[in-house]
């Protein structure tokens, strides 16, 4: 067994253990705790990944992620040591999923069925990799003996690619995640910060090079420079965290999106080889996978989707993280999926949700229904559209109606 002594420093009992033995018997730990890969970071963030962020915050491209640019929490961001009295180290972690076969072999068309990020194929991560880092801490606390330590994912202000490059996991490429040699960027990252003193792992080069893949292939152009990810712009922002009325330009690239995007990471090249669906989650304690891919999240049905009420959407995503989303938020983005399949077969279900009681959901089919409009069906369209906006009372609503019969009247010469 290791221990903390007066002065933080990990001691180990039994003579002629190493501190590199122990960084073993932590990895090793941390292997059968389903992470494939376990380093330990440098306290302090490099000059560099401090004045990105807060060249992007400047920038305004968190968006409406107001808690982004909260003064303490950017604080806490810069200043590792602010998130637990007395931390000594970080161990950075990381937890790989499965991109679904469909998104790496073939481009998707799927037109009629919704796409969702292969992380949110199963349970929500923060849930399945917390509970993982707890039994971590556990065993490290027998193992390294009495001191505090706290376990992050995601949610807490941890700026945990900075993190992961220090510690050598891997480098942040230019799409903002962070690229490991051999496992490519499928994969999820999450802290333990400790008291006991740890020697850190030596910090990742940057293997991007001359590529820039991922910025040519972004549909919105949200990689507005090396590194930088305008959240305004970005499908996995518009689609999960953006709770308002996606701006008209960005929705015909949303495509068939409806949770989160992954272009640029299927097109990085350290994921071509990485893996084929072949890195699976392991769940050493039950044999199975983590974060199991549900089959219902498999390119869904988008009318099958627009139907979900508000106890079926709960049901339906119960412990995923689509919850995030709440109804309104998912079925807005259902709804601009269908209006660019191009299939007219889902006139008659945007038509049924015209009156929904969700605002958003009301406005993005008022969208789609003029995106579907056809000569057989642009004078109901209009009809409903009309008949909508004599009840209509939210503002964003009534201008996307106008907006739809101003273009039916100049397309159809409808009246
Ligand atoms: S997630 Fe999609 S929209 Fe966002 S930067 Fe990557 S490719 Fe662009
Ligand atoms: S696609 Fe190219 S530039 Fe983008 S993260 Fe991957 S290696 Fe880096």
């Amino acid at each position: 067994m290791c221990f903390v002594d007066a002065t933080n420093i990990l001691m180990c009992q039994y003579a002629g253990v190493t501190t590199d033995d122990v960084k073993e018997m932590i990895k090793d730990k941390a292997s059968e705790h389903g992470f494939v890969l376990c380093r330990i970071a440098s306290l302090s963030i490099d000059h560099k990944h401090k004045q990105g962020l807060k060249r992007w915050i400047d920038a305004d491209m968190q968006a409406d992620m107001a808690w982004m640019s909260e003064q303490v929490r950017m604080q806490r961001r810069m200043q590792p040591e602010s998130m637990l009295e007395g931390v000594q180290s970080v161990i950075s972690v990381a937890m790989p999923y499965s991109p679904p076969a469909y998104l790496l072999d073939e481009a998707n068309d799927a037109k009629g069925q919704g796409v969702i990020s292969a992380y949110a194929h199963g349970d929500d991560y923060h849930d399945v990799m917390k509970k993982y880092l707890k039994a971590l801490a556990a065993d490290l606390d027998v193992m390294l003996g009495k001191h505090d330590q706290r376990v992050f994912v995601d949610t807490a202000p941890v700026l945990e690619h900075a993190l992961a490059e220090s510690s050598g996991l891997g480098w942040q490429g230019k799409h903002s995640l962070t690229i490991h040699r051999d496992l490519g960027s499928w994969f999820l990252l999450g802290e333990i910060f400790t008291t006991a003193s740890i020697e850190k792992d030596e910090a990742a080069k940057n293997h991007c090079g001359s590529c820039s893949a991922c910025i040519d292939v972004c549909p919105t152009q949200a990689i507005v420079a090396p590194y930088v990810v305008d959240a305004r712009l970005c499908i996995s922002y518009l689609t999960i965290e953006f709770d308002g009325f996606i701006p008209r330009p960005l929705r015909i690239m949303m495509g068939n999106r409806i949770y989160g995007c992954d272009d640029c990471q299927l097109v990085c090249p350290w994921n071509q080889h990485a893996s084929k669906g072949s890195l699976r989650l392991h769940d050493l304690q039950t044999g199975e996978d983590s974060i199991k891919p549900r089959g219902e999240n498999h390119l869904p049905n988008l009318a099958s989707l627009l139907r979900l009420d508000d106890d079926g959407f709960r049901q339906l995503f119960r412990k995923s993280p689509i919850k995030r989303t709440k109804r309104a938020g998912l079925l807005r983005n259902v709804c601009i999926a269908m209006g660019n399949s191009g299939k007219t077969l889902f006139v008659d279900d945007l038509l049924s949700v015209i009156a929904d009681k969700e605002p958003l959901i009301r406005g993005h089919a008022a969208w789609a229904l003029g995106c579907l409009s056809s000569a057989n069906s642009h004078q109901r369209i209009s009809l409903v559209l009309h008949q909508q906006l004599t009840v209509e009372t939210d503002a964003g609503v009534c201008e996307e109606i106008d907006l739809t019969i101003e273009y039916l009247r100049s397309k159809y010469d409808d009246a």
